[in-house]
C-alpha cells in the first residue's frame, strides 16, 4: 500500500490525512506539539465564511494599510524593521493586486465547495464542533465602507454567492444585541461558524479509527528525497536534542502552517508564506444576562475588521489583526485591549471579567490562495498557506490533495474517488468544481 507522510495536524494536516484515509493509502501524520490543532488552529474566529473570501491584494486596502500604519490600535501592523523574507512578501503581495478580482471570485467558489466536505466529515464521525448554522452578518457604519462592500458582493455573486443586501433596521432585526447605527449591511444565510480546535481533535481520532498513525511530540528537523523515489521524514521528540530518527515513506504532503516554507526549501521548492498574526479573545459568558447580550449571529464590523463566533451557549469568540512581525507569538495585551473594547462598545449587556486571550500566525500566501498540489519532486505534495481562510478552505483543498495523491499511485485500473489530476493551480480547480456543480 503507498504510504503517505503528511507533516503538520493543523486543520490543514488533519483533514489531510482524512481524506488521503479515505482513498485508502497508508498514512502517518507528524505533529511537533502533543495534540492536534495547537498552533494557528487552536482559536480563531470560527467563521466558514465564503462572505469573507476577498483577497487582501486591493489597491483600496493597500492605502488603508499605510494610513493604518500610523495608528497605534489599527487593525493592521507593520513591524518596521525590514527583513528580506518581508519585503519579498510585500512586493509579490502588491503584484498580485493584477488577479484581485480573479482571485476573490476564485475564494469563493472554493469556500461554497468546502462546506459539504467539513459537515459530510462532521456528520460521519459524530464531531460536535459547536456549530451555529444562523449566517454570518457583515455591518457597514460609513457610507463609503458600504459602497466598497457592494462592488466586493458583485464579485461574490459571481462566484454564486447568494447575500441579502440590509439597512440599520435590518441589522438589528437579525442580531438584536448589537448596538451601534449602520449605513447598511450584507447577511449571508449560507455562511456558518464553529470551534476549530474541536473539529480538529474529533478529526484527528477519526484517522485513528480509521487506520491512521500519528507521531505527537514530533518535531521534524528534516525532509529529504530520496534517490529510489519518496521522501525520507527526519524527526524527534520535541524539546530535546536525541538524534533525529528517519522513517521513509512512498509520498508527503506538506501542511505546516508557516513551517510549510521551510520545508519546501528543502524539497527545492519555494512556497512563499509569511506568518500574519492575528488575535482573538474567547469571552466566557458565565452569567445570564452574558449570555443574552451576547449575538448568536456571526459578525463582521469592517471599519474594525473584527469576526465573532458564538461558540455554544457559554463562549464569544472575538478575533481580529493583521500583524506583519515575523514568527513572534507573543500575546500584546495592546492588541487584546481594542478587542475587549471592541466587546463592551457594540455589546454593553456581556461581562469581560473572563477573557481568555490569544495570538496566532495565518500562514499566508502573497496572492492569498493556498498552494494545493505537487512540488518539483516525484512524491512532494502541498497542501498549505490558507492564510485567512485555513478553517473555511480545508475541507475542499484537502479532498482535492487527496484525489492528487491517490491518482499518481493508483496501480492501473483501480478506480480513485473523485481524481484529479493534474491539479493545476487553485484557481482551475475553483473552476472545474463550479462546472461540476
Ligand atoms: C486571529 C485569527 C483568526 C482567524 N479566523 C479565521 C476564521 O474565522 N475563518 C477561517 O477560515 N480562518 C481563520 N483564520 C485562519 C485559520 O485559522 C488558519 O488558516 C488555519 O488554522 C491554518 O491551519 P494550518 O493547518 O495551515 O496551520 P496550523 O494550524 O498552524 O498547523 C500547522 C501544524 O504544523 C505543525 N508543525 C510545524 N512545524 C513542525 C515541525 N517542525 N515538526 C512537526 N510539526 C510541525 C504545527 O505544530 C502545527 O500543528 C484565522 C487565523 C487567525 C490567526
Amino acid at each position: 500500500m503507498t504510504s503517505v507522510a503528511v507533516i503538520g495536524a493543523g486543520i490543514t494536516g488533519v483533514t489531510t490525512a482524512y481524506k488521503l484515509l479515505a482513498q485508502g493509502l497508508d498514512v502517518t501524520l507528524f505533529d511537533r506539539n502533543g495534540y492536534s490543532a495547537m498552533e494557528t488552529s487552536f482559536a480563531n474566529g470560527g467563521q466558514l465564511s465564503a462572505s469573507n473570501a476577498e483577497v487582501w491584494n486591493n489597491p483600496a486596502t493597500f492605502i488603508k494599510g499605510i494610513k493604518w500604519m500610523f495608528r497605534k490600535d489599527a487593525p493592521l501592523l507593520v513591524h518596521p524593521a525590514p527583513t528580506w523574507h518581508k519585503l519579498s512578501w510585500m512586493a509579490e503581495f502588491v503584484m498580485a493586486a493584477r488577479s484581485y478580482e480573479a482571485n476573490t471570485i476564485a475564494t469563493v467558489k472554493l469556500a461554497i465547495a468546502a462546506r459539504r466536505h467539513l459537515l459530510e466529515m462532521a456528520d460521519a464521525e459524530g464531531i460536535d464542533f459547536d456549530c451555529v448554522k444562523r449566517g454570518i452578518l457583515h455591518v457597514y457604519e460609513t457610507e463609503a465602507e458600504f459602497q466598497s462592500a457592494l462592488k466586493v458582493n458583485k464579485l461574490y455573486e459571481k462566484g454564486g454567492l447568494e447575500r441579502d443586501v440590509l439597512d440599520d433596521a435590518g441589522i438589528h432585526a437579525i442580531e438584536p444585541a448589537l448596538a451601534g447605527r449602520f449605513r447598511g449591511g450584507f447577511f449571508t444565510p449560507s455562511d456558518f461558524t464553529g470551534d476549530i480546535h474541536k473539529y480538529t481533535r474529533g478529526l484527528a481520532d477519526a484517522c485513528l479509527r480509521r487506520g491512521g498513525t500519528i507521531r505527537f511530540d514530533a518535531d521534524v528537523t528534516r525532509l529529504s528525497k530520496r534517490q529510489e523515489g519518496g521522501v525520507a521524514v527526519f524527526a524527534r521528540r520535541t524539546g530535546t536534542q536525541d538524534e533525529a530518527a528517519r522513517e521513509d515513506f512512498d509520498a508527503v504532503v506538506v501542511c505546516a502552517g508557516i513551517a510549510s516554507r521551510r520545508f519546501a526549501h528543502m524539497l527545492g521548492d519555494r512556497v512563499n508564506i509569511y506568518p500574519v498574526k492575528g488575535y482573538s479573545i474567547t469571552v466566557n459568558l458565565d452569567d445570564e444576562a452574558s449570555r443574552a447580550g451576547a449575538p448568536t449571529v456571526s459578525l463582521l464590523d469592517d471599519k474594525a475588521k473584527i469576526v465573532t463566533s458564538r461558540l455554544g451557549p457559554n463562549r464569544l469568540r472575538i478575533a481580529g489583526t493583521a500583524e506583519f512581525a515575523g514568527e513572534n507569538r507573543d500575546i500584546r495585551m495592546a492588541r487584546i485591549k481594542p478587542l475587549v473594547d471592541w466587546c463592551r462598545y457594540r455589546f454593553p449587556g456581556v461581562s469581560t471579567a473572563s477573557v481568555v486571550p490569544w495570538a496566532g500566525l495565518r500562514p499566508m500566501m502573497p496572492d492569498m490562495l493556498p498552494r494545493v498540489g505537487q512540488g518539483k519532486a516525484e512524491g512532494v505534495y502541498y497542501n498549505t498557506g490558507h492564510g485567512h481562510l485555513g478553517w473555511t478552505l480545508s475541507a475542499i483543498t484537502a479532498d482535492t490533495i487527496a484525489a492528487e495523491v491517490a491518482g499518481d499511485y493508483a496501480a492501473p485500473g483501480v478506480a480513485v474517488s473523485g481524481a484529479l489530476k493534474p491539479v493545476g493551480t487553485v484557481r482551475a480547480e475553483a473552476e472545474r468544481l463550479t462546472e461540476a456543480a
